[in-house]
């Protein structure tokens, strides 16, 4: 029997007892108690008993050998943590202690990138060289910085966006985003080069306390896509601001520098070494994943009995906290009053409560819990999470894949060659297109299936000019004229009704049916954001509140001048998230969010 403390600083004093048995290798755990030092033990787990707490044990001995259990204090905090979750009983309670952050930045992508460079307390200011560019835009910038109180040095930050943004036109449909992305490229749309119209100055009094949590390292989505293919964009518009992306692409040892698009692996690099170069680092935890937010009224009923660092300003009056019964203090639950013809608001105090764990790489990829609080949380989780699924029987079978990156895994390990059954791709987008163009590049023959008609007027290959997609124009002639192409078929209009676990599938079009073999499919239908840590809340998020947020249909409302959201106070939303898909654009959101912050410390409590 050995008795184990767990955590460092509990909230009630946990000990976990474990009776053992030994034979030859294998050891049992006979019995966990979990002691929450009442002399109750009604959080009993006992391997007799079939309820459903009995999985919890299977779970406890499954994922850990006795010898690491015993080693390692948090191999028990974890599998515990998971018992409990699980069980029925939650009689005690295993705390991590709270982190107070002004800004918590879930998402480590280059929306989170951008944001910490603004909360760092770097500030762009308008060069006043634009009026040849927007003669409109450039009057108003400079009347907006002369009703600042600081007219000669008046950073955009301080500035009113709405008046600033007001008319603009471009390939967004958010102002803010557009007047971001015409003084930070000018002109782009035209094809030009010109150098950007904003200057930056670091101010450290302008520095917000934040922290970006995201799962792998800095560059979110593009840690995750296949190295090889080309962006979409040109290689400048994936630039974050104060360091060119051609200038550091000339300094790269590979020297693969192109005169247009970038390749999906150097931009990735782009966005490590861009967080390095501005020493954002200090603001990273990488290998983080949120499992779990919680708002919380800012009372002390509800906030986590470990926290250190809470601001003065949310510690509350305990006299009068007892008597409350309601969330106080948001946005939207305060009127705006007049006192003496001085506006008073008073400000949002709700808290986030943001839960995760880091997985140390060092270490065997061991889980360690972190906790924060904030009353700013920023979602900057992208859309690339969890793909898209066809919903047909057989789809879980394990030769069905639903990414690039796994199929060029499988053709590098020799697993799929020329000699192989067809490769089944689906869909008629730039993914299918770049699953194609792999699987032919190794001369794996392909069957190509898509719902649509390859005239459809919306079929994204016709938007791109020839000249700079030589590649995807040549997926879309394939398509157009297949018996052309040796071991190439293409089934336009066609879906798929049944996978077989033999690998034959059948495929149903509005003419014929018919049953194919494969060795493999990769379903490329596209992706959608997993926002499940948010526990529900994110159903009232979308601008149809109700339904799952989806970029193109559904995205989170927000006010497009603070991308605060519509219905949470205290929640702001980034990037693909609100619909902005492209770095170019996404950029506006870390201003509006950063000018929205700026104003809010002017308010009084
Ligand atoms: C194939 C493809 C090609 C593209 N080409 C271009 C292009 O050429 N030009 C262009 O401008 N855009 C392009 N895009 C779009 C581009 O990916 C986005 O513009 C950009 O990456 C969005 O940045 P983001 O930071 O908002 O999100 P992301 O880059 O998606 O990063 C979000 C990060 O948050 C992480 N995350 C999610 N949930 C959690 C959680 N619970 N805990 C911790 N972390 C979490 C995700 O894992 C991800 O790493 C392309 C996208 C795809 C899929």
């Amino acid at each position: 029997m050995v008795a184990i403390p767990l955590c460092p600083q509990p909230a009630v004093d946990v000990v976990v007892t474990l009776q053992t048995a030994a034979s030859n290798d294998t050891v049992t755990v006979l019995d966990v108690n979990i002691d929450d030092g009442s002399g109750d033990n009604a959080s009993h787990h006992d391997l007799d008993s079939q309820d459903e707490e009995n999985n919890d044990i299977t779970d406890l001995e499954a994922n850990h050998g006795l010898a690491d259990l015993l080693s390692d204090p948090d191999n028990i905090l974890e599998s515990c943590n998971k018992c409990m979750s699980n069980g029925k009983s939650r009689r005690a309670s295993l705390t991590t202690p709270s982190v107070y952050k002004d800004v918590v930045v879930v998402g480590n992508g280059p929306s989170g990138i951008v944001l910490s460079y603004f909360l760092a307390g770097n500030w762009p200011y308008y060069n006043g060289c634009g009026e040849s560019i927007n003669e409109m835009l450039h009057y108003r910038l400079l009347a907006a910085s002369s009703a600042t109180k600081n007219p000669q040095n008046s950073s955009i930050v301080e500035q009113d966006l709405r008046f600033l943004a007001q008319g603009l036109e471009g390939r967004s449909t958010n102002p803010v985003a557009l007047l971001f992305d015409i003084l930070n490229h000018p002109d782009a749309d035209l094809g030009l080069e010109l150098p950007s119209l904003l200057e930056w100055q670091n101010n450290p009094k302008h520095a917000v306390e934040h922290v970006v949590l995201g799962k792998g390292p800095p560059g979110g989505a593009w840690q995750l896509m296949d190295g090889n293919v080309l962006t979409i964009s040109l290689g400048c518009w994936m630039e974050l601001p104060q360091m060119n992306f051609r200038e550091w692409e000339a300094t790269q040892e590979a020297r693969c520098v192109r005169d247009s698009r970038a390749s999906v692996a150097s931009v990735a690099q782009y966005y490590c070494d861009y967080v390095l170069a501005h020493r954002l680092e200090q603001y990273f935890v990488s290998n983080s994943e949120i499992t779990e937010v919680t708002r919380i009224p800012c009372s002390s009923a509800g906030l986590p009995t470990i926290c250190d660092n809470l601001p003065a300003d949310l510690q509350l009056d305990a006299a009068e906290e007892p008597t409350r019964k309601v969330r106080r203090h948001t946005i939207s639950e305060i009127p705006v009053n007049s006192q003496n013809g001085r506006e008073l608001r008073k400000r949002n105090r709700t808290l986030w409560h943001v839960k995760g764990y880091t997985r140390d790489p060092a270490n065997g990829g061991r889980k360690k819990d972190f906790s924060y609080l904030t009353k700013h949380l920023v979602l900057a989780t992208g859309s690339s999470d969890s793909p898209n699924i066809l919903n047909v029987p057989g789809e879980h079978l394990d030769f069905v894949l639903h990414s690039l990156k796994h199929l060029e895994q499988l053709i590098t390990s020799g697993q799929l060659n020329q000699d192989s059954d067809p490769v089944l791709i689906v869909g008629a987008g730039l993914s299918a297109a770049d699953a194609i163009i792999a699987a032919r590049f190794h001369s794996i023959p392909v069957i190509h299936v898509f719902r649509r008609t390859v005239d459809d007027k919306n079929l994204i290959f016709k938007q791109l000019p020839e000249n700079m997609y030589p590649e995807y124009h040549k997926v879309y002639q394939m398509m157009q004229d297949p018996s052309s192409y040796d071991e190439y078929k293409a089934f336009e209009q066609h879906v798929i009704a049944e996978i077989r676990p033999d690998r034959r599938v059948k495929l149903m079009g509005p003419l014929s049916c018919g049953v194919v073999k494969v060795s493999h499919i990769v379903i490329c239908i596209g992706s959608h954001p997993d926002l499940s840590f948010l526990r529900g809340i994110e159903r009232n998020l979308g601008v149809h509140p109700g339904l799952p947020i989806d970029c193109k249909r559904n995205p989170i409302a927000i006010d497009v001048s603070t991308h605060e959201s519509v219905r949470e106070p205290g929640l702001f939303a980034v990037g693909p998230l609100v619909g902005e898909n492209f770095v170019r654009f996404l950029q506006g959101g870390a201003l509006a969010i950063t000018n929205h912050l700026n104003q809010s410390k002017k308010l009084p409590c």
